[in-house]
């Protein structure tokens, strides 16, 4: 098959940087085109050079439908809006949508949710690394042998100090494994933040907590707490390459896929 063409969305981002370095080094693919919002001061850039590499002779445009005619996928982590009103996009043209921004709201899930239906092929997912969607099975796997009766589950999560949205998709990913594995809805069930004068710990929750500093890529425990035992289940991201390599194996897969919506899990095999 032939390369694949691939637009990177927020290219001049940290994860757009990684993911157009690790892109043109693989000849899986080719970087067809590299995009930035209107006003960006990367404009015009080569995406090569501003990612740390060889030029490759792509400017950096804001012509996201430009870009999009030549192309059979996009990677997109940028900002929930900018990714909703991309799925309208990559739904209308058949292609290939990876979706790495986290912070969406449930309205932002449903939209992308209905491109998946209207003919996009997307894998989203809070997480792209192969760890943590591992450790996604085994958390929900802990959280259905250790019940709420006896074990309360907290999420403990740290990230760099420009990170905008908490708890991080991550967090909310292992979250999503432990509901699943306790057959609730997380929605009914988390506790984002304490304060005060909280009172005793409702049984049967999954707690957050957020700590933010620095320049950590991603920190993640979770903590199943009971009496006279604890068990610790963790992940560390030392690089943000292990994202965009889980992102380009996702467009990969994605390509001989029906549209749809799907995760990491899927495309893992887990
Ligand atoms: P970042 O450095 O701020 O990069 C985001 C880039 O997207 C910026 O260059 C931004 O431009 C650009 N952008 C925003 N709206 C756009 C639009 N409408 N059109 C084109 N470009 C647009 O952030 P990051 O650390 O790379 O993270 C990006 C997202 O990925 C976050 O939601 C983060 O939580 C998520 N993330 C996910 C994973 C995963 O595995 N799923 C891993 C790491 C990060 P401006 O600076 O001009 O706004």
């Amino acid at each position: 098959m032939d390369a694949m063409r691939l637009v990177i969305l927020g290219a001049g981002g940290r994860m757009g940087r990684t993911l157009v370095r690790l892109a043109s080094e693989a000849p899986e693919f080719a970087v067809a085109a590299a995009v930035e919002r209107p006003g960006s001061a990367h404009l015009g850039d080569d995406a090569g050079t501003l990612a740390g590499v060889a030029a490759l002779g792509v400017p950096v445009s804001d012509d996201l439908e430009a870009a999009l005619r030549e192309a059979d996928g996009v990677i997109d982590f940028t900002a929930p809006a900018a990714s909703v009103a991309l799925a309208l996009q990559t739904a209308r043209r058949g292609l290939v949508h990876v979706i790495g921004t986290t912070g969406c709201s449930a309205d932002d899930d449903a939209a992308i949710a209905a491109a998946g239906r209207d003919g996009a092929r997307i894998v989203k997912s809070g997480n792209m690394s192969l760890g943590v969607n591992l450790l996604s099975v085994l958390v929900e796997q802990a959280a259905r042998a250790l019940g709420p009766d006896a074990f309360d589950l907290e999420i403990l999560e740290m990230h760099h100090r420009h990170k905008v949205d908490a708890p991080s998709g991550t967090a909310l990913l292992l979250g999503h494994a432990a509901a699943a594995g306790r057959g609730i809805d997380l929605a009914d069930r988390s506790v984002r933040v304490r304060d005060g004068h909280t009172g005793p710990r409702p049984q049967g929750t999954i707690g957050f907590a957020t700590l933010r500093g620095g320049s950590v890529v991603g920190d993640h425990e979770v903590i199943l707490a009971g009496e006279g035992e604890r068990i610790t289940l963790k992940h560390h991201a030392e690089d943000r390459a292990i994202f965009a390599r889980g992102a380009l194996r996702a467009a990969l897969w994605a390509r001989s896929q029906p549209p749809g919506l799907y995760s990491m899990r899927d495309v893992l095999g887990l």
